[in-house]
């Protein structure tokens, strides 16, 4: 092995320390705060006229920012200057549930031991900080598949995306087979009769203009 080279272990280790960022905690919570809610109380806040204009309120809360909210985008701005990312790395619950999702991928960057030279190259093209160099399979909720360190890898055929068995996967296939499974599952919902909301035109022209008084339920 090379000197340089960590077990394969290391690179797997991603995905657990990223089990005590922020972004998870904030997931936890806003987990924890829908699982106390009964059937009716879901029901209730689902049907809310808060909740129909849920959109036009995030709009108005950024459109008439407090100074709060102003303070916490600054902090956020700032620290971003210090940690590449650092809102979609540690902080966003939204980012944590599909880091999540992603592991459940059979698809993952995979390093062939055998022919890689150690360069790091890899590493330093990833915008995740993911030690790629070191990774046997890229196992981190944080890999987003943005294909920039295959394309940095000098050697042909060392760092592919791959299922543990099968053909390396190209960066527009891999496109391709996340377009149509977005295009599979809003279809679904379509044909299903899940994608449309109830609320009509008329109720949306009634509740927009009241949405900054309109109280959560
Ligand atoms: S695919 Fe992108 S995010 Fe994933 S390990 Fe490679 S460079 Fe990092
Ligand atoms: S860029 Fe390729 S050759 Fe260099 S360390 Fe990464 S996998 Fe190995």
């Amino acid at each position: 092995m090379n000197p340089k080279q960590a077990p394969s272990s290391k690179g797997n280790s991603q995905s657990v320390r990223a089990g005590i960022q922020g972004a998870f905690l904030l997931l936890g919570f806003f987990l924890w705060a829908v699982w106390r809610m009964d059937g009716p109380m879901l029901e209730a806040f689902l049907d809310s006229p808060y909740n129909a204009v849920a959109d036009v309120r995030m709009y108005l809360f950024f459109a008439h920012l407090s100074g709060q909210a102003l303070g916490v985008l600054l902090v956020l701005a700032g620290l971003s200057l210090l940690v590449r990312n650092v809102w979609c790395r540690y902080l966003c619950p939204y980012g944590a549930l599909l880091g999540l999702l992603s592991l459940a991928s059979p698809l993952r960057v995979t390093r062939a031991k055998a022919t890689c030279i150690d360069c790091e190259r890899c590493t330093r093209a990833c915008p995740s900080g993911i030690q790629v160099h070191r990774a046997g399979r890229v196992a981190s909720d944080e890999c987003t598949a943005c294909y920039r360190c295959v394309s940095a890898c000098p050697v042909k055929d060392t760092l592919e995306m791959r299922a543990p068995v099968g053909k390396a996967v190209a960066g527009w296939v891999f496109g391709l087979l996340a377009a149509g499974l977005f295009v599979a599952v809003t279809g679904l919902a379509m044909l299903s009769g899940h994608w449309r909301t109830s609320v009509s035109p008329g109720e949306y022209l009634q509740l927009i203009p009241a949405a900054d008084a309109l109280g959560h339920p």
